[in-house]
């Protein structure tokens, strides 16, 4: 999968990137990920790519033109018109579904914005789909372009090995992903769950199922909503709600030393 980064600091989003599991995808070809100075596209003599607000107001905008040369150099340049997502608060959430949606791309251009944004004109343009990682505004689009690189690197064949693979992942059927542990099986007098050390992959998945359920139902009750159950996971929390009444209410909210159901 190909990367095309538009932005003011090409340096940050690299530096970023080219690091860990990421970096390594790069370096062994299953993603390439450029970064293009807008600023090297204006034509202002200052080398301006920012200018005031029509109708006045606070901040600076970033001016469509070098925005759209930058693009469509890149398109000469590729023999290619691909898809461009425009990283702004604005934008539809961008989740897990939504990284799985874009994973399907074999390129992706992100344009990030800066000070108060773009010129709308510049995404009419581009016909721009827009992206926000979350409900907070940031200084520039370069860190989310890098959040969204790297969740939709890790659905791209052959960017996770086996040892790393993302299909037991928090978010996958709506729901999160299981409390682990790892050696020595008692840390400060916190023991390991009896069940991980039993050798029994039966019990063990189904416990780690019943403590995604309960985990999501208690941290995420809207992804909970979501989350498809099986005859087994309706069992299991009808139990858990009868042992919970029993035992006087609602316990309380984080439950990864929850009750152990086997
Ligand atoms: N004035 C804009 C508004 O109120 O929607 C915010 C501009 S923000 C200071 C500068 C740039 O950061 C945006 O153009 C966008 O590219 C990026 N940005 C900030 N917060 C973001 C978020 N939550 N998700 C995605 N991009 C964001």
């Amino acid at each position: 999968m190909h990367f095309h980064i538009l932005t003011l600091f090409p340096e940050m989003v690299l530096h970023g990137l080219g690091t860990s599991i990421i970096g390594r995808a790069m370096r062994d070809g299953f993603l390439t990920v450029d970064a293009r100075n807008i600023r090297d596209y204006t034509t202002e003599k200052h080398g301006h790519v920012d200018d005031y607000p029509y109708g006045g107001g606070a901040g600076m905008l970033m001016q469509a033109d070098p925005i759209m040369r930058s693009y469509r150099a890149l398109c000469e340049e590729t023999g290619r018109k691909p898809k461009v997502i425009y990283t702004t608060p604005q934008g539809r959430l961008f989740d897990q579904n939504a990284a799985k949606e874009l994973a399907k791309e074999e390129e992706l251009v992100i344009l990030c914005g800066h000070y108060e944004g773009v010129d709308e004109r510049a995404l009419e343009l581009l016909e721009a789909e827009c992206y926000s990682i979350g409900d907070y505004v940031l200084t520039g689009g370069e860190l989310p372009a890098m959040v969204m690189v790297d969740a939709i690197s890790r659905m791209v064949p052959g960017v996770l090995s086996n040892k790393e693979s993302g299909e037991t992942e928090s978010f996958e059927g709506s729901l999160l992903e299981y409390p682990q542990y790892t050696r020595p099986e008692i840390y400060e007098g916190l023991r390991v769950p009896e069940i991980l050390l039993s050798g029994d992959h039966a019990k063990v998945d189904r416990w780690r199922r019943d403590q995604s359920l309960l985990r999501t139902m208690e941290r995420r009750p809207d992804l909970f909503e979501k989350a498809e159950l099986t005859k087994e996971d309706r069992k299991f929390l009808k139990a858990f709600r009868e042992s919970r009444e029993d035992a006087g209410g609602p316990k309380n909210a984080c439950i990864s030393d929850g009750p152990v159901l086997n």
